[in-house]
């Protein structure tokens, strides 16, 4: 989010040494955003990818992340040279942001509807042949009981 945000160069392609370019154009986001937007943005992304990765999005996420991501390949730019940052470099992320990232939000109507779970039909010609499926956004870890508050 904060890469997205800096004025990192759309086709920079990050080599050794470059460690502290990439961290001035980290700080520079959050500066430009401030922190907690950058923590809202990165859970809303974060929830958007799992939701995309399991082809579940709906047209609503598609249009909410597009508001918030309108420069596609810019973010793709960012979401890759972040990762890239995060394991080759000596700036591993804190225990605080993996704690966050346990935690992705979901921005716009959700395919389960903020349960955290998802009824999928196994047969369409046999509507009992039900099963539910944990939605990636709001039950990532698939707890029977999703934590309070997912519900939007
Ligand atoms: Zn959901």
């Amino acid at each position: 989010m904060a890469l997205y945000a800096s004025d990192m160069p759309l086709r920079f392609l990050m080599r050794r040494g470059d460690e502290t370019t990439v961290l001035a154009w980290i700080l520079q986001g959050v500066a430009r955003l401030g922190l907690a937007e950058v923590h809202r943005s990165a859970a809303y992304a974060y929830g958007y990818r799992l939701l995309w990765l399991a082809d579940l999005t709906t047209q609503e996420q598609d249009q909410a992340h597009q508001r918030r991501f309108p420069n596609q390949r810019r973010w793709d730019r960012a979401e890759r040279l972040a990762s890239c940052f995060t394991v080759w470099t000596d700036y591993p992320m804190t225990q605080a942001a993996k704690d966050r990232a346990r935690h992705p939000d979901v921005e716009g109507a959700c395919r389960c509807g903020g349960t955290g779970w998802i009824g999928e039909c196994l047969d369409p010609d046999d509507p009992t042949t039900r099963m539910a499926r944990n939605c990636p956004g709001h039950n990532p870890e698939g707890r029977v009981v999703p934590r309070p508050g997912v519900a939007r």
